[in-house]
């Protein structure tokens, strides 16, 4: 696989000053849109407040600005909104990297064309839930959350920004001590660089105001090439001490997220914790690697008693278990949606990495390795 790195930075003064970093995203997606190069570009704008963060479908360039910048109280993802709505249109989406790792896998089972897709992918230290950071922000902050205007993540610490400009930041670590900051499957989460999207956009080892990115593959090289050459960004060379400083973080995530699965997979989660189960399908419906739908097993009707009552706990987590035991992304949606507060991805993900112990499949990492069950092989034969 092709890597290089480049810093970047939009020449448009009012996307440089919208832009999270060098804006470079906002003008790489400008790039796309004003070129007729794809219909649309499906990214995130705030809501009703900075906790909500609404994916949008983008189609006129000028409306782009209103994207710019970070979300980190969106922990949305795209993977299901491409193959719903957009499978048969030229995309391009910014991707953290649970994103692009469901994204991999539906392309694996053929339901997402590669070739109709351009992924920008944004490095990510993890997300907050909208609620989790209204609360926090009234604990640990002595603010009232609906007087906040932006957020940010900064040298491990969750800042908020006032109308008057004043900056409260509390550090990371200290608000999970205590049961809030990012959500649980964030920080168990070992994958802080999305390298299956054609580029990867960060603020590691990043000068002020500029964008720092992994191009991951020669679709990535091509688009930095061509938004440069039509003056939608300047770029130049990161020094090697940012890329060592990039790499650095990179390694501290890591082995952080690493400490936090040796604490949490033990936690097996209790016969108790899955009697729990109503069988309400929230979780089988948010999943981003859940695709049978019509044909999905649990809706058949030997697995429904006759007065249309869901499976039972076991029979219901047991399907999903074995397809989710090597396709689960870690993503988090389903514990972020399940009414009964049952651990869902925290099993799912544990299961996974189980199952890389004994095949090396990382789901939606690996290249060389094929799932078992939906590899193209299969489908071919
Ligand atoms: C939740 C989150 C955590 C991050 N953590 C890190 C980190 O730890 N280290 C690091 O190096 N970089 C991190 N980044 C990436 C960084 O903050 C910038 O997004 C990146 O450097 C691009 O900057 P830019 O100015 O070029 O992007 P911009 O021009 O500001 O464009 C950013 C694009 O990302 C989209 N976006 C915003 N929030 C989300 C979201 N939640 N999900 C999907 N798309 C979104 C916006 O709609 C916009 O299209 C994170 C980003 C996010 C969203
Ligand atoms: S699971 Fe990983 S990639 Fe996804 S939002 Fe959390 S930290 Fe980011
Ligand atoms: S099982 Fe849960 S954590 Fe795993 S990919 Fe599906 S929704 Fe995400
Ligand atoms: S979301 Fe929770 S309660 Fe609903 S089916 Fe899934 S595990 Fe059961």
């Amino acid at each position: 696989m092709l890597m290089s790195y480049v810093l970047a930075k939009s020449k448009d003064s009012a996307i440089l000053e919208a832009g999270e970093c060098g804006g470079a995203v906002t003008s790489i997606f400008k790039y796309l849109l004003d070129e007729g190069i794809v219909d649309g570009v499906l990214a995130v704008r705030p809501g009703v407040d900075i906790y909500d963060g609404v994916p949008t479908l983008i189609t006129d360039s000028e409306d782009l600005i209103s994207t710019a910048s970070s979300y980190h109280c969106a922990p949305t993802l795209m993977t299901d909104l491409i193959q719903t709505y957009f499978a048969d249109k030229k995309i391009a989406v910014s991707v953290k990297p649970c994103d692009i790792r469901s994204m991999d896998e539906m392309m694996k089972r053929h339901k997402i064309n590669p070739d109709n897709v351009y992924t920008v992918g944004l490095n990510c230290g993890g997300t907050v839930s909208p609620i989790t950071g209204r609360q926090m922000i009234d604990l640990f902050y002595d603010i009232n959350p609906d007087d906040v205007v932006s957020e940010e993540i900064d040298k491990g610490q969750f800042i908020v920004e006032l109308a008057d400009g004043t900056e409260k930041g509390v550090k990371i670590h200290d608000l999970e001590e205590e049961g809030y900051g990012r959500r649980n499957n964030c920080q168990r989460c070992s994958v802080k660089i999305p390298r299956k999207a054609n580029i990867a956009c960060g603020n590691w080892g990043a000068e002020d105001g500029w964008t720092f990115i992994e191009i991951n593959d020669e679709k990535g090289q091509e688009l930095i090439d061509a938004a440069r050459n039509a003056g939608y960004i300047e770029t130049k060379n990161p020094s090697e001490k940012s890329i060592e400083a990039r790499s650095k973080v990179e390694g501290i995530m890591i082995k952080m997220s690493e400490k936090v699965q040796d604490a949490t997979y033990v936690d097996t989660v209790a016969m108790e914790d899955w009697n729990r189960c109503i069988g309400c399908y929230a979780c089988r419906d948010i999943c981003p690697v859940c695709w049978c739908f019509e044909n999905c097993e649990l809706n058949k009707p030997y697995f429904k008693d006759e007065l249309n009552i869901p499976p039972s706990p076991i029979a219901f987590q047991g399907i999903r278990l074995s397809h989710m035991s090597f396709s689960c992304c870690n993503c988090g949606q389903c514990e972020d949606v399940c009414p009964m507060d049952i651990p869902v991805s925290l099993i799912f993900d544990k299961m996974q990495k189980k199952y890389c112990e004994r095949t090396g499949y990382v789901a939606g990492v690996t290249d060389d390795i094929k799932p078992p069950l939906y590899s193209p092989e299969k489908t071919e034969l």
